[in-house]
C-alpha cells in the first residue's frame, strides 16, 4: 500500500443524510481532493432492523446531489470491495479466526444475566471500573472448545494484553488523547449471532481498505481507543483521526429533527443550491482563512487541511444559509440564472413549458437580472415573477391601495401618461421617467399614485420594481392590467 491519502465516509442507512453526516463526507471528500488521495464510500448497513435499501440509494442521492463524487463504494467498486459491510461477513471471520490463532482473541459463555450481576456487584464494591471482569478470558482451551462444540452460545472478546499501556493517540482535531488501558475491557468482537460488532466490523475494514485517515464526528470519541486496540491486535497501521465536533441548533442543544428540517433532501426539495449548502456546512467548523464566507466546493476541494477543524461545536444558523443561497444565486450569470434556475421553477410551477428558454432568452434573461438579487432560495425565482404570468389580487394589497378614494384618476392620469409613449420607448427608464409627472401633475403623494399601479400591475403591494415589471410586461398588458383594475378602483 502506498503513502497515498485514503478517506472514508462510513454512513450507517438507518436514516436520511443529515447535514451532521453531510458535514462529515464534505471533510473527507475535500480532504481526499486536495491532497491528491482516494475518497471511499462505505455503507455501514450491519444493523439489520434498522438499515433500509431506500435509506441507502436516499443516502448515495444526496451525496450526488451535493457533488461529492467518490472514488470507491457502491455503484463504483474498486479494488477493496464489497464496500457494503452486510456483505463482508467473510472477511470479519477471516480476521477473527488470525486473531484466534494468535491467541488475541477469546471465546466468552457469560449470559447476560450474569454480567449484569457481575456488573452489579463491581458498582457494590465501588468499583470505578464495571465492565467485563475477564471472567471467561483464562479458560481451558480445551473447555472452551468442548462448550463451543456443544452449541453453547457465545460471543467473541478481544484479548487486551495484561500489561497494555494507556491508550495514547494524537487526534488531528482536539491534540494528544489518552484513556487508560484498565478502563477498556475485553470488548466483544463478534456476537452470539454471528454479526460482528461496530468497533470491530470497523476496524477490520478499515484495515483492510487501507483508511489513512478517519474523518468522522466526536460522538466517536470514545470508540477509538477501542479500535485502537483491535487495530493493533490485527497489526494493521493505525490512521490518524480526526473527530468533528457537534453542530448545534440555535438552543445550543445537538443539531436534530426538533430544529426542523435536518435532511440534505429537504434542503433539496426547498430549492437551496447544492454548492451553497456544501459551502456553509463546510464552513461549520473548518475555515479557509477566518474570514472568507464564499468559497465554492471547487476551492474547498483544493484548500482543505486538518489543521483548519475547529474544535469548538458550530452552530447551525439557516438564516446564515439562505444568506449564502442568496449570495451564490446573485453571482451567477443572467443566462445562468434563467436557464439553472428561473426557467427551470416557472415550468415546474406550470407557468410555462420547459423548453420556453430559447423562444425568449433576453427577456429570461432581463428578469433574471432583477430577481438575482432578490432571491434566496430558488422558489422565489417563480414566487416572485409569477404575477407576470398569472395576475392574482391580494385582496389586503386591494384594499389599501386601490379601493381607496381617488384611485381612479390616478390610474387614468397613468394610463394616458404611458398610452402615449412610443412602442420603442417602452423601457423601465423611459416608463419611471414618464410616470415621475403623474403625482406632480396631479398634486398627491407620489406613494398614493405608484402603489395603486404597482397593486394594477402586479396584484400586490410588495412586488419587484414597478419600471422593469412592466417593461417585462410589455405596453399592452401593461395598459390592459391598468384597464382591468379600474373596477377595484374609486373616484
Ligand atoms: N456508521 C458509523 C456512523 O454512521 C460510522 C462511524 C465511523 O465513521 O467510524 O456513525
Amino acid at each position: 500500500m502506498s503513502d497515498q491519502i485514503r478517506v472514508r465516509f462510513a454512513p450507517s442507512p438507518t436514516g436520511r443524510l443529515h447535514l451532521g453526516g453531510a458535514r462529515t463526507a464534505i471533510y473527507n471528500w475535500a480532504f481526499a481532493r486536495t491532497h491528491g488521495g482516494t475518497f471511499i464510500l462505505r455503507i455501514d448497513d450491519t444493523d439489520p432492523e434498522r438499515s433500509t435499501e431506500e435509506n441507502t440509494q436516499q443516502i448515495l442521492r444526496s451525496m450526488e446531489w451535493l457533488g461529492l463524487d467518490w472514488d470507491e463504494g457502491p455503484q463504483k467498486g474498486g479494488d477493496f470491495g464489497p464496500y457494503f459491510q452486510t456483505q463482508r461477513a467473510s472477511h470479519y471471520q477471516a480476521a477473527l479466526e488470525r486473531l484466534i490463532e494468535k491467541g488475541a482473541a477469546y471465546p466468552c459463555f457469560c449470559t447476560a444475566e450474569e454480567l449484569e450481576a457481575s456488573r452489579a456487584a463491581a458498582r457494590e464494591r465501588g468499583d470505578s471500573f464495571q465492565g467485563y471482569q475477564r471472567t471467561c478470558r483464562n479458560m481451558d482451551p480445551a473447555e472452551a472448545q468442548a462448550r463451543i462444540d456443544a452449541g453453547e452460545p457465545h460471543v467473541w472478546r478481544l484479548k487486551v494484553p495484561e500489561d497494555h499501556p494507556a491508550v495514547v493517540f494524537e487526534d488531528a482535531v482536539h491534540g494528544t488523547c489518552r484513556f487508560e488501558a484498565k478502563e477498556l475491557d475485553d470488548m466483544v468482537l463478534v456476537r452470539s449471532d454471528g454479526t460482528p460488532t461496530y468497533n470491530y466490523a470497523t476496524v477490520v475494514d478499515d484495515g483492510e481498505m487501507g483508511i489513512t485517515h478517519v474523518i468522522r464526528g466526536d460522538d466517536h470519541l470514545s470508540n477509538t481507543p477501542r479500535q485502537i486496540l483491535v487495530f493493533e491486535a490485527l497489526g494493521y497501521k493505525i490512521p490518524t483521526f480526526a473527530h468533528l465536533s457537534m453542530i448545534l441548533g440555535s438552543d445550543g442543544k445537538k443539531l436534530s429533527k426538533r430544529h426542523g428540517a435536518t435532511s440534505v433532501e429537504e434542503y433539496r426539495d426547498r430549492g437551496f443550491l447544492n454548492d451553497a449548502l456544501v459551502n456553509y456546512l463546510a464552513l461549520l467548523g473548518w475555515s479557509l482563512d477566518g474570514e472568507t464566507t464564499i468559497i465554492h466546493p471547487d476551492q474547498i476541494a483544493q484548500s482543505f487541511t486538518l489543521d483548519r477543524i475547529s474544535k469548538n461545536p458550530a452552530v447551525f444558523d439557516e438564516e446564515k444559509l439562505l444568506w449564502m443561497d442568496g449570495e451564490y444565486m446573485n453571482s451567477m450569470s443572467d443566462q445562468e440564472f434563467a436557464q439553472r434556475i428561473l426557467v427551470p421553477q416557472l415550468a415546474e410551477a406550470g407557468f410555462i413549458p420547459p423548453e420556453s428558454y430559447s423562444q425568449r432568452a433576453a427577456w429570461y434573461d432581463q428578469l433574471s437580472n432583477i430577481l438575482k438579487p432578490r432571491c434566496r432560495v430558488m422558489g422565489d425565482a417563480a414566487e416572485k415573477s409569477r404575477f407576470l404570468f398569472d395576475l392574482v389580487y391580494d385582496e389586503p394589497s386591494v384594499n389599501k391601495n386601490l379601493a381607496k378614494e381617488g384611485t381612479r384618476g390616478y390610474l387614468r392620469a397613468c394610463y394616458e401618461t404611458l398610452e402615449v409613449l412610443g412602442d420603442d420607448i417602452w423601457t423601465a427608464e423611459d416608463i419611471d421617467a414618464a410616470l415621475e409627472e403623474v403625482p406632480v401633475k396631479l398634486g398627491v403623494p407620489k406613494k398614493k399614485v405608484f402603489q395603486a399601479l404597482r397593486v394594477a400591475e402586479c396584484g400586490h403591494q410588495v412586488s419587484l420594481p414597478l419600471g422593469p415589471s412592466m417593461e417585462l410586461l410589455g405596453k399592452r398588458e401593461s395598459l390592459s392590467r391598468i384597464e382591468l383594475a379600474d373596477p377595484l378602483a374609486q373616484d
